[in-house]
């Protein structure tokens, strides 16, 4: 491990929000737009990032490390503790320091932290923990701050950095417990998924739901960690889902999370009032896209959380336990995941009607919507005067608002192909799907193949990075999937933007 003695801070500021960037578990993650030299902004500059409040606003976060000095050894991260690279640590009070220079000239409205594990889970946390009292106690800021859990750290430090915090994060990282084992042989599922439930359940506290039966407080334990779920909450957090490869995210040991809440006399604000968050790194490991799928699904229902962020792994570390990526990181498959994510939170889709065991893989080459729609013609078309709205969110080309819009602007007249454009429908994928008052827009075959093809030759809006890739533009319906040719520009793309080793 490469430390350096008497770093400054700037030089600490440049190692630590370098890192953090590996962390995609904030929206923003990805962007890569240099200045353009006449207009104003910079998505480049080290260390900010941005994320979403509630109400909609983009919000400008300092986005660090505690420290990269890291003793664990997850093999797919460049802070892995066999990495010989130069390493730094912020003390709490440099940390408040950043953060409010940085808020008084309105860079950043608040903080993204997170850490690699220095010295041991508690340590790191009980770091994390002083850092945000220090920041919301002695430097009175009220700005929001997102911070990350460490696996296997004290869940009484946990618990008290969550009275301090907006939003936690606790990393999936891999989809499966088996891979955790293979890439991330430090970290267990189990110190990943208590935390996580941990937090859970004392925001359900917190907003008075009565989830536990209290056990008094005891002034010798200081905090007391063994109160109990009741059996109804045990029976809530343990329901089966019937899917493969979740069964201990489900059964997540729930009265080794219990805690109780025990708010400082300080603190006058909820329990990680914005909720939580988590990543899970993808193609780095052998999942179908039908598990990751499945336990995003399962992360939602049984942890509440507010989103699972899909990280695609590029290789920066060589190990015989990972993939050489000869094709470039799968960016094409971890856009496909986030639309299916969305059809799971907003569109009322479960992961077992998107994918199946016999079909575990989305196509690439179409959105998942169009993928489902075109396994499901018997369901089309649909009249688009009549349909309900749950039924309309399942066309393709029609999207939340533009259902809305329908489901309003019909109540006073019949809706036809114009008016559909004017609401907002795509009607150039739309088209195969709907009729306006019986009728079609163009006579077409409703027929997989044919309608395939015609929605193939409609050009998709693609972020960023994967239309300068040009790999999807130019496959065919019937070639495989290659991104051999995008490979050479996925590379030449900063390797910044879709590095996959994560902090804590
Ligand atoms: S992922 Fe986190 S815990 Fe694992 S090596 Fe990297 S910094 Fe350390």
């Amino acid at each position: 491990m490469v430390i350096q003695e008497n770093m400054t801070v700037q030089k600490k500021l440049e190692i630590l929000s370098d890192a953090a960037k590996y962390d995609v578990a904030c929206t923003s993650s990805g962007v890569d737009r240099k200045g353009s030299g006449s207009g104003i902004g910079n998505s480049v500059a080290c260390g900010i990032c941005h994320t979403f409040s509630a109400d909609g606003r983009c919000i400008s976060l300092l986005k660090i490390l505690l420290t990269n000095e890291c003793i664990f050894d997850c093999k797919y991260c460049m802070n892995r503790a066999s990495n010989d690279v130069l390493r730094a640590t912020f003390s709490p009070e440099e940390i408040c320091n950043l953060t409010i220079e940085f808020y008084r000239r309105n860079y950043i409205e608040g903080l993204f932290l997170s850490a690699g594990v220095l010295k041991s889970p508690d340590y790191t946390m009980e770091q994390m923990l002083k850092t945000l009292r220090m920041l919301r106690e002695e430097y009175h800021f009220n700005g929001y701050i997102h911070c990350k859990a460490v696996p296997g750290a004290d869940p009484v430090i946990v618990e008290m950095t969550g009275w301090y915090a907006d939003r936690m994060s606790v990393n999936l990282e891999l989809p499966t417990a088996d891979s955790l084992k293979m890439l991330a042989p430090n970290k267990t599922r189990k110190n990943i998924l208590k935390p996580m439930k941990q937090i859970q359940i004392g925001r359900l506290e917190n907003k008075g739901m009565p989830v536990f039966n209290r056990i008094p407080f005891s002034e010798e334990d200081g905090y007391d960690t063994g109160r109990y779920l009741t059996t109804a909450a045990k029976a809530q957090t343990t329901s089966d889902i019937v899917l493969p490869d979740i069964s201990d995210i489900v059964t997540a040991d729930p009265s080794g999370s219990s805690f109780g809440l025990i708010k400082p006399p300080s603190v006058n604000r909820g329990f990680v009032p914005a909720g939580q968050s988590t990543q899970m790194i993808i193609g780095a490991t052998p999942e179908s896209d039908y598990q990751i799928i499945s336990v995003a699904e399962a992360l939602y229902q049984k942890f509440d959380l507010k989103r699972v962020f899909y990280s695609a792994y590029i290789s920066i570390n060589d190990d015989s336990n990972l993939p050489a990526l000869t094709q470039g990181p799968p960016l094409l498959r971890e856009h496909r995941l986030y639309q299916a994510d969305w059809l799971l939170r907003f569109y009322g889709f479960q992961a077992s009607e998107l994918l199946s065991e016999n079909r575990p893989n989305f196509n690439t080459l179409m959105d998942p919507k169009c993928n489902w729609a075109l396994g499901h013609l018997e369901q089309f078309p649909v009249e688009v005067n009549k349909a309900d709205y749950y039924t309309l969110l399942r066309i393709p080309g029609v999207g939340v608002k533009s259902a809305q819009r329908i489901v309003r602007a019909r109540k006073s007249a019949n809706l036809t192909f114009e008016d559909l454009k004017k609401i907002g429908v795509v009607l150039k994928r739309a088209l195969y799907f709907i009729t306006c008052n019986g009728r079609m827009m163009y006579p077409v075959k409703i027929e997989e193949n044919y309608i395939t093809s015609m929605l193939l030759q409609v050009k998709e809006k693609l972020p960023l990075g994967i239309e300068a890739a040009s790999a999807y533009k130019q496959l065919s319906l019937f070639d495989n999937a290659d991104f051999t040719s995008a490979n050479a520009d996925f590379r030449s793309l900063s390797q910044d933007n879709f590095l996959s080793g994560l902090g804590g």
